[in-house]
């Protein structure tokens, strides 16, 4: 084990661009005009990358910063079931604490850059630069910045991100296009503060992450299933050319002689195909179906009764008003409408199990006695058995009115993704056939009338890219054939490169 004989090695340099949720298919469409995502394709090395997001899509950073499986790390979505309070709950480091790679990197001594990491939680102490919720799709937390000086310095020289929070409602063509406006220029925004950060202050390891390609792709997807208001293709790709003319100004600025450069995206985009709007709707249905087959279960015998004011309000206030008010409330208030949209008028001891807050597959959590802390069915009993039967088999009945299956399949998420926190994962995933969205739909519950509300014309696909430009390389690209990467190995690469040189 002796360094004796070894030759020095020099200390790489990686920078790892990310494009959260960019669809590669969709810049090799458009490639004559983005220049640079061209060159880094002809210049670079191209692999698919596999993620757990055709399960969880909100479980890919994670999985990326920690290096595991969601049932190890325990983060599906940015707003989750907490099973001790009986409420949805915005996920926080005290609660589900998370620790991303770089900051082992930090504590080797190595120095970090980091910028808008996606559902990556601030650190409390940072030896290195981290900027946490400027201009993120997901806020996971609040704006923050260490060193702390820094945020005034952001503030200051470039102000507050214009991407803002997206509120899940339908949206009028002229809203979207003012998102397009504020995606186009937080992009600039965004790769200058990236160029300022590359350029002022020596680093080792560098990572930042447009949110811009997520937002821009769930509300400017060209092919929408929308027949309100459709939205004109140039409205995404103005935002990818100016993704791509940020790409360009940030490659610029790192020498690329001495420097791994990563260009990412852990999944991928295209047109929203969720049926997810079915799920509260049938799970109202099976909980007072289950309550007339086992009365036994429920105390006095009477059926779960399921009134929410707040789903009232949330399905009577017209889109462009909460549209309107939500980005003025404080984000404790948001947090708090949308658990009492699922959790508000519950019965628990008459509700045998819940939809939960999904963003394109539907997630249900059984209400589990010991874990759940008003839970009422008990783990292992044949009530269980036969509840889980119920929900699977009356999801799996869905048909359009034309007879065509609505949900590709309903999975247990302890068998996708066993972990020491699988607990905090719904219990099971319905996933969707492919079908446009649908408004009705039959059930061997009835018929269930429902609309797709979330203003999304776009919605996660599995399958991300990575783009490796090796440094002073001009390789000729081409796309690896091998299996897709899990998203899961990229840590470890960059780990490995730090410590032993390692190439990737
Ligand atoms: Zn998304």
């Amino acid at each position: 084990m002796s360094a004796i004989n070894k030759p020095e090695k020099s200390k790489p340099k990686i920078a790892m661009l990310g494009f959260d949720a960019a669809e590669l298919s969709y810049i090799q469409e458009h490639l004559p005009m983005l220049p640079n995502f061209k060159r880094a394709l002809s210049c670079g090395r191209l692999t698919r990358l596999s993620s757990p997001a055709q399960m969880f899509p909100g479980s890919v950073w994670p999985t990326f910063y920690t290096a595991t499986p969601p049932g190890e790390h325990g983060i599906h979505h940015l707003m989750q079931w907490d099973a001790d309070a009986m409420r949805l709950r915005r996920v926080s480091d005290s609660w589900i604490p998370c620790e991303p790679f770089w900051r082992e990197l930090e504590r080797r001594g190595l120095r970090v850059i980091a910028l808008d990491v996606p559902m990556a939680f601030p650190p409390k102490e940072c030896a290195g630069v981290e900027v946490s919720s400027w201009g993120a799709h997901d806020q996971v937390n609040l704006f923050t910045a260490y060193p702390r000086e820094i945020k005034t310095e952001i503030l200051r020289r470039f102000g507050e991100h214009p991407m803002g929070i997206e509120v899940p409602v339908d949206k009028s063509l002229s809203e979207r296009m003012h998102v397009r406006k504020n995606l186009v220029s937080g992009v600039a925004l965004k790769g200058e503060m990236a160029r300022w950060l590359l350029t002022s202050r020596p680093w080792d390891f560098f990572i930042a992450v447009f949110g811009e390609s997520h937002r821009g792709g769930h509300i400017l997807w060209p092919d929408a299933p929308d027949g309100e208001s459709s939205i004109p293709a140039s409205a995404l790709l103005d935002v990818y050319l100016a993704l791509d003319n940020a790409l360009g100004s940030i490659l610029a600025a790192i020498n690329l002689a001495e420097t791994t450069v990563i260009i990412f995206a852990l999944h991928g985009m295209g047109a929203n195909l969720s049926q997810e709007h079915f799920v509260t709707p049938l799970m109202d249905r099976v909980n007072a179906k289950f309550g007339e087959l086992e009365p036994g279960l429920f105390p006095a015998g009477h059926a779960p009764r399921q009134r929410s004011v707040m789903r009232l309000l949330r399905e009577n206030i017209p889109p462009w008003l909460q549209s309107k008010i939500a980005p003025l409330v404080p984000q404790y208030v948001r947090d708090a409408v949308v658990d009492r949209q699922f959790t508000s008028g519950r019965d628990w001891p008459h509700t045998p199990g819940l939809s939960l807050r999904a963003d394109n597959n539907g997630y249900i959590r059984f209400n589990l006695a010991g874990r759940e802390r008003q839970g009422m069915l008990e783990r292992g009993s044949a009530s269980l058995a036969r509840y889980s039967d119920l929900v699977r088999e009356s999801f799996s009945s869905l048909r359009t009115v034309d007879g065509k299956r609505v949900v590709g399949d309903v999975y247990f998420s302890s068998e996708k993704f066993p972990g020491k926190r699988m607990g905090f994962l719904p219990d099971l995933i319905v996933t969707w056939d492919g079908l446009e969205p649908a408004s009705r739909a039959e059930s061997t519950l009835g018929t269930v009338v429902a609309e797709m509300d979330t203003g999304r014309g776009g919605n996660h696909r599995g399958v991300g890219f990575q783009i490796v430009l090796r440094p002073g390389s001009e390789q000729a690209g081409h796309e690896h054939l091998n299996e897709p990467l899990a998203i899961t190995e990229l840590a470890p690469m960059i780990l490995r490169a730090f410590s032993d040189g390692g190439v990737i």
